[in-house]
């Protein structure tokens, strides 16, 4: 289990001015199938998914822009729990993945925004639009316009991953780093 002893809560680390570094929780969300373990996993560096069954997080610290943080990685979604567990309601970031074959993915995802942005809506918390499996492209059904589009509408960041071929899934996780480390700069007061 994670030590009881860490502080999730981004500004709960008030040292002076200074924001230290610690662990920020991101929750991966989305369908069934759209990607979220394969994504976890390559995230925390496991070569082969069925060497590790059971794995539900990952901790890594990354360098970005040459800065180190420590992110943990939560592939423990379920639909029912959002509004009811503190581990999914007070992530530091959330991803939302849908497959760009899969439309009813891709309605699910706005779904999620809108009970995120229920849910959160003090906070001022990054989320990411992550359309993975870009690799299928001759059974693609949802444009890169399209997904663009959604999440300007939504109010969020977006990527196009492919777990499968590893492409964009670094800059993905760099992507989540930034967007923590711009709240963090200017905390609410
Ligand atoms: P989860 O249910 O969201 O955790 O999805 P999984 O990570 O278990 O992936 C579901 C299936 O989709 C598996 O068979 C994966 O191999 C496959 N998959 C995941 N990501 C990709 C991808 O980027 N491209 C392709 N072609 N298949 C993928
Ligand atoms: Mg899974």
């Amino acid at each position: 289990q994670l030590g009881d002893t860490v502080h999730w809560d981004r500004w709960l680390c008030d040292e002076g001015n200074s924001y230290k570094d610690f662990l920020y929780r991101v929750l991966l969300l989305g369908d069934h199938g759209v990607g979220k373990s394969s994504l976890a996993g390559i995230f925390g560096g496991v070569s082969n998914r069925e060497e590790s069954p059971g794995v539900d997080h990952y901790e890594r610290t990354l360098t970005v822009d040459g800065e180190e943080t420590t992110l943990v990685v939560m592939d423990t979604w379920e639909p029912d729990k959002l509004e009811e567990e503190d581990v999914m309601k007070k992530a530091s970031a959330y991803l939302i993945v849908y497959s760009i074959t899969d439309r009813s993915s891709f309605e699910s995802a706005s779904e999620l925004r809108i009970r995120l942005r229920r849910l959160r809506q003090a906070d001022d918390i990054p989320i990411i639009l992550v359309g993975n499996k870009s690799d299928l492209v001759r059974s693609r059904d949802i444009s890169i316009e399209e997904g663009r589009a959604c999440a300007v509408m939504f109010d969020c960041k977006f990527i196009e991953t492919s777990a499968c071929l590893h492409h964009q899934v670094g800059e993905l996780f760099q992507g989540v780093v930034r967007q923590i480390r711009l709240r963090r700069r200017h905390p609410p007061p």
